[in-house]
């Protein structure tokens, strides 16, 4: 498909240049954030993206999720058949985690700070405002766009669940979670993987000859640093390794007591193509044969802790892999080059994101591309640098247009 024939894109690009209004943009993510939206708490956040987008011209569907939330999904519609192009994210975000500025959305040596500043309120807006600058340009248009803005991502994921049963579809899809305006062609899927070793309950005064089960933890602690990465060369993009995380222990009952049970949570990120079952397996024979050297007996089984979706509990989160030779890739490729004038590297998303659902489960070409940094997501330092909003906005509204415009 050659998305930008026949039409003078040079023309295009800079009458979008021209049109784009920065500080409505700051002020539409600013909004945003001053909406505090937690998981399951996106109805009133959902209502400001419902008004922006009818606002500059979109029609509006509302889905209901639960008792506080909602998705959100903007349409406009060209008048003849042709592709169907869907920008998603997701309008929750993770608790304030004691970040002072969570909710200000003040602005501050060129960044907009704040919780979902990037992960991703300001992604989400930089689509509304691009979906905006289209619809004022007033190209005729072809096929459809669609902009899903899904809740409860960082939860139970009921938010995309309920996208995909309604049965959305679209011909092919950029996910907007942030990749600091680089092309993330894969993502890596995500297992939490709970150890449990056991020891013998005792008087804290005579340990001796007992099995202690926080020690016997201790050990498998420090092997899994002798865990070697399952590591594969992704195309266009090198080397991509596995990695884990102790993100939770507990264990114990009173200082006086001898430890008869010990549990770890592992956050295991794992390769494109590789299942839960899979990783669950490599733990279970790599700890297994620790645990025989040590003579203690352990348990390891796939456990989030914040979970209780059946559906997704089978699931679980997988990794996607997108070709480059894809319409979509190539068409967010040629915008880029047409706003930056390079074509941005391509990379792996070391978070997961809801692409997953889109390309496995709906099976819609999908491709991940956003401004803003992933590593600052959930920290106590999250914002938005005003210098990615702009010409995110710009490749966004230009890849509509090459995708969807009918030409003049
Ligand atoms: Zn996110």
């Amino acid at each position: 498909m050659n998305m930008t024939e026949g039409r003078d894109s040079a023309g295009l690009r800079r009458r979008i240049e021209d049109q784009l209004d920065l500080d409505r943009a700051i002020e539409l993510v600013q909004g945003a954030i001053r909406i505090p939206s937690v998981s399951g708490h996106e109805r009133e956040v959902g209502g400001y993206f419902a008004e922006q987008l009818e606002r500059r011209g979109l029609i509006v569907e509302v889905q209901e999720v639960a008792a506080d939330s909602v998705n959100v999904i903007g349409r406009l519609r060209g008048d003849e058949p042709g592709p169907r192009l869907m920008f998603q994210g997701h309008i929750d975000t993770v608790p304030d985690y004691g970040y002072a500025e969570a909710f200000s959305g003040a602005v501050r040596d060129g960044k907009i700070l704040g919780r979902g500043a990037c992960d991703m309120k300001g992604p989400l807006a930089a689509v509304i405002e691009a979906a905006g600058l289209v619809q004022n340009l007033g190209v005729p248009l072809r096929g459809e766009l669609i902009v899903a803005c899904t809740a409860d991502e960082e939860s139970q994921k009921t938010g995309i669940l309920r996208l995909l049963d309604s049965g959305v579809a679209a011909d092919m899809a950029v996910s907007v979670e942030p990749t600091d305006m680089r092309i993330a062609l894969a993502q890596k899927g995500c297992a939490s993987v709970r150890v449990t070793t056991f020891g013998e309950a005792g008087h804290g005064s005579r340990p001796e000859g007992k099995a202690n089960a926080i020690r016997h933890m201790a050990s498998i602690v420090a092997g899994l640093d002798d865990m070697a990465a399952e590591i594969r060369n992704l195309p266009g993009i090198g080397p991509v390794r596995t990695t884990n995380n102790v993100g939770v222990i507990s264990g114990g009952r009173m200082f006086m007591v001898v430890p008869d049970r010990c549990d770890i949570w592992i956050d295991h990120r794992m390769l494109p193509g590789e299942s839960q079952t899979d990783a669950l397996q490599r733990f279970r024979k790599f700890f297994g044969a620790l645990a025989a050297r040590g003579g203690f007996s352990i348990d390891v089984a796939l456990d989030r802790q914040d979970w209780s979706c059946p559906r997704l509990i089978a699931r679980g989160l997988k990794g996607t892999m997108i070709s480059p030779e894809e319409p979509v890739v190539r068409g967010l490729a040629e915008a880029c080059r047409q706003v930056l004038g390079l074509v941005p590297s391509y990379c792996v998303q070391d978070a997961w994101c809801e692409t997953d659902f889109l390309a496995d489960d709906a099976g819609i070409p999908t491709v991940n591309f956003g401004p803003g940094k992933m590593e600052l997501a959930h920290s106590a330092s999250e914002h938005i640098e005003i210098a990615q909003l702009g010409p995110a906005i710009q490749i966004y509204a230009l890849m509509m247009l090459n995708v969807l415009g009918k030409g003049e």
